[in-house]
């Protein structure tokens, strides 16, 4: 199908972008990758009069990390960016992990991080990521900047909380609380499909003590789902098999999957009880065991 007519503008400016948005309302939508956007254009499930198309904005492209450790991820910075990124590669696992398993090469080529947390899909990779790393959106609107927790961004399925002339220009991760490690395990019908199940897990360690853990979960709920107690029940002492089955356990508990068509209820919730051990064992050496 062929969405429906609507106006198309490519600022070069960020005021001018913010501008075009704050006078088009409610009836305007940002493109930045176009790969959630235009397919539901395409399928009539938006209709947007006026589409303001961020892609020429300068300086939006970057993944960086600053001298404290922050790492920060531009509005147009494409998955693939990150796919290769060394940055990553070399110290931040849990976002290298997932890079590669976002949709396919095509998608990848395209698509953005920041975008994806916009589109807020409970099946989008990036929000669990970024709700395991404790991460946040910056959005610039009329009335100046401010810093959303990624926890506190999406409000719904498809539903975030950017005021319709707000851009989402940047998201980051804090510094890290000792040494990260983690990672992210993805179920998948076939390769490049959307999550039937997929876990985050982001683990700082001083010594062999964590002192900081963040597990979340994507497509096991009606949005990206943040197992907060599972985390909590694993910082302050070194991981131990007890305190990966708890996790686990709790994070097993803190999913809320449907039957459908990719699985049972029952299957998605020990997929994610299985994902979890295996991700926290492999931080603590110990073999990895299936739940
Ligand atoms: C075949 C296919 C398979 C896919 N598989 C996966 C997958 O396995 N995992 C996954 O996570 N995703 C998947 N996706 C989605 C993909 O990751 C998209 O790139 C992502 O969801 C949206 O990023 P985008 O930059 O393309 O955003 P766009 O499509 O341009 O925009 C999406 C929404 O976010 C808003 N938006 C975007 N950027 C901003 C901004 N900077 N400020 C304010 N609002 C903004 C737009 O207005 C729109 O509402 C898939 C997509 C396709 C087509």
């Amino acid at each position: 199908m062929y969405p429906s007519r609507f106006r198309y503008e490519a600022p070069r400016s960020l005021g001018e972008a913010i501008g075009l948005l704050h006078d088009g309302g409610d009836d305007a939508k940002v493109l930045a990758g176009g790969q959630s956007l235009v397919p539901l254009m395409k399928l009539r499930f938006a209709s947007p009069e006026l589409v303001v198309d961020i892609n020429n904005l300068p300086g939006l492209d970057y993944h960086r990390r600053d001298p404290d450790g922050t790492i920060r991820v531009g509005a147009l910075c494409r998955h693939a960016d990150l796919e290769h990124s060394e940055l990553l590669r070399a110290g931040q696992p849990t976002m290298a992990a997932a890079a590669p398993l976002i949709a396919d090469p095509i998608v990848r080529n395209r698509g953005t991080l920041v975008g994806s947390l916009c589109h807020a899909d409970p099946q989008g990779d990036w929000a669990s990521v970024m709700l395991a790393l404790g991460g946040s959106v910056v959005a610039q609107g009329p009335g100046g900047t401010r810093t959303i927790p990624v926890a506190d961004f999406v409000t719904g399925p498809f539903e975030n909380v950017l005021e319709p002339d707000e851009i989402a220009v940047e998201a980051f991760i804090p510094p890290p609380r000792g040494t990260p490690a983690g990672g992210y395990l993805k179920l998948e019908r076939r390769v490049g499909d959307f999550a039937t199940v997929g876990v985050a897990v982001a683990v700082d360690t001083s010594g062999d003590t964590v002192t900081r853990a963040g597990i979340a979960l994507t497509g096991v709920g009606g949005s990206t789902i943040g197992a907060t107690a599972a985390a909590e029940a694993l910082v302050g002492e070194p991981l131990s098999p007890p305190k990966i089955e708890l996790a686990a356990q709790l994070a097993a508990e803190a999913s809320q999957p449907r039957t459908d068509h990719r699985g049972s209820a029952e299957y998605k919730r020990h997929m994610v009880r299985t994902f979890v051990v295996r991700l926290l064992s492999r931080i603590d050496g110990t073999a990895e065991r299936a739940a």
